[in-house]
Order: C-alpha cells, then structure tokens, then sequence
C-alpha cells in the first residue's frame, strides 16, 4: 500500500479568485499547492479590458506573492477587434464565454452564439482558447445537455479553436468529448462527488448548491469513469467559488462550492478507493500541461497518509464538506 504521493505541478484549470478581501482570502489558499490555474474573468464589471485586466493581474500578483503559483489570465468574452485580442494575447490565457444570465456575475454574456462567431474566428487564428460555461436557458437540469449541441456546432464552425466545455456535468457531455478533436473538458471535486440528492435530496444542503446544477446517480458515474481512467482531454478545474457564508445560508443562495484548498487531499482519497491512484498526476497536472501547452513551475506536493479534517470555514467561507475527514494530508510542498 502506498503511503506517499508526490504530484508534480498540480493544475486547477478553473478558479475563482474575486476582488478585494475575498481574493486576499482565497488565492494564496489555492497558490499553496497548485502551481497555476486558471482564473476566471466574473467580476463585477467583468475583466473585459486592458486596464482592467492589468490592475487583477497585479492584486491577483500581489495576493500570491512567496508563493511558487502562475494565475493563468482570462478576459470575458465580448465582440472585440482583431486590434484589441492582438495586444491582450500575450496577456491571457483563454477567453471565457458565459451564456447571458447564466450563472453568478454574467448578465453581460452573449445572447446569440452567431453573434460570436467574428470574434471566434479571430481567436481560431490567434491560437487564443475559448472557455464556455454551457448552459441554455431551459430547465436546470437539461440546461447543460441542450447546449450540447451548441458545442458540437462551435467545434465543427472553428475545428482549429481549442474550446474548452467548462465543468462539466453530464454523461452525454463526456460522451462529446470524443466526437470533436477540439473538444475539451474541465470537471470540478463536487461533480465528482455528489449528485442533485446531496443538494435537495433531504434538508437543502446550500454548501453542496453550485452552477451547472449536480446531476443524476449515471452522470455522476460518468464524471468519475473519466476522471478516474485520466481522460487525455479532461483537467482538473475545481471551479472553487467562494461565498461569505451570508451568502449561502440564506434565502437566494449564491451558487458556487468552495474546495480548492483541499482539492488534492480530497482526490487521492477519491482516486486511492477507485484503485487508481497511477492516473491522478495525468488527472491534475499532465492532461493539463500538454493540452493547454503550459510549462512547469518545479513545484512539487508530497501528500501522505494520514487524516486530515476539512476546516469548518476559511475566514467568512464555508467549504464544500466542511469537517468531513480524508485520509490524506499534505506534508511538504517544494
Ligand atoms: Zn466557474
């Protein structure tokens, strides 16, 4: 039985790292064991700008600063000018695309997909990647499956535009991933975890309520197989949102899981009691590097055995699982 893990440059592909306090929080959290992530452009108003961008590229620098950890930038996707994405290429790392309204922060996102394509071809030839929160408008639950479609139609459209379906939630979305070359896919620790039971299933769990909403018994299992098998085309994006706690025990709770502190902890228990503890560094790091051509930090997170209890909250945040116990720790991160 092993009792040491060591994962090279551990990946979150997906992380929310807001402004202000909240970012001071949160980033140097995530900026402990991940070597870089990606991080998402939501803020009110979005970061759809040079000067915007600039200025949460130095408070995102300035928060993690000590630590060994790149913040992989993203703007939010608008129609923009070739002038434009030219001189923010070397800035960002992909551009994120929210259907309007669809999850916390994007009532600026596009209504029509057509009314993206100009910008969509410019990225195509810029080599720019395009990361999608893919939803429609129609019942919570088919909401991700409906888009479907549209991913398969964007694919075909722009077969040389890297398009990365962010957090995925279903098993036919799993399925697409080997249709299209230039499909890819991110998957978060909760949808590898829980399905709609753990949220309304018994007494409303909000700590467990994120967007896309948690599916059925079968995505679930769909998730894991991918994650658990390493999946060539699917990275770990933890989609770590953090609410104040006001936000989430409450009427109108805000959507979003907070796990990326414990992310790794969390997955070498889930990996270790599937028996595929081999595939975790592909899962959380390799897929990553070569699909996202991202170059190595030399940082290393040695992980052993031994219990480790989820905090009950980082400052006013109440992780996903709170309390719960993983037989994996942290030991040294170099
Ligand atoms: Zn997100």
């Amino acid at each position: 039985m092993t009792d040491r893990i060591i994962i090279k440059d551990p990946f979150d592909m997906h992380i929310h790292f807001r402004e202000g306090e909240m970012l001071d929080l949160v980033a140097p959290l995530s900026a402990e064991t991940f070597s870089g992530g990606i991080i998402m452009p939501n803020l009110v108003p979005p970061v759809d700008n040079i000067e915007r961008l600039d200025n949460y590229i130095s408070e995102i620098d300035n928060a993690v600063k000590g630590y060994n950890f790149t913040p992989f930038m993203t703007i939010f996707f608008k129609k923009y000018s070739r002038e434009f994405l030219e001189l923010v290429k070397g800035k960002i790392r992909a551009i994120k695309l929210y259907p309007a309204g669809a999850t916390t922060n994007s009532d600026e996102g596009i209504k029509e997909i057509e009314d993206a394509f100009d910008t969509l071809r410019i990225m195509e030839e810029l080599g720019i990647p395009l990361l999608v929160h893919g939803e429609t408008h129609g019942f919570v639950m088919d909401r991700e499956q409906e888009f479907l479609g549209i991913y398969d139609h964007l694919a075909t459209e722009f077969p040389k535009l890297m398009i990365v379906m962010e957090h995925i939630t279903t098993a036919a979305a799993v399925e697409l991933l080997d249709k299209n070359d230039n499909l890819f896919a991110t998957v978060t620790l909760q949808h590898l975890c829980i399905t709609l039971d753990d949220v309304i299933g018994g007494l409303m769990q909000p700590h467990n309520f994120c967007k896309p909403i948690a599916k059925r018994p079968e995505d679930k299992s769909a998730l894991l197989n991918a994650a658990l098998s390493a999946h060539p085309k699917l990275s770990f994006g933890s989609d770590s949102a953090p609410h104040p706690i006001d936000k989430k025990e409450s009427a109108y709770c805000s959507a979003g899981c907070f796990t990326s502190p414990f992310a790794l902890q969390y997955l070498a228990d889930i990996f270790e009691s599937n028996g595929k503890l081999d595939n975790l560094q592909r899962f959380v790091s390799d897929n990553a590097m070569i699909n996202y051509n991202l170059s190595s930090n030399n940082k290393t997170v040695t992980l052993v055995r031994g219990e480790y209890t989820i905090p009950e909250k980082y400052g006013n945040v109440v992780p996903f699982n709170s309390g719960k116990k993983l037989n994996w720790k942290i030991e040294e991160v170099s």
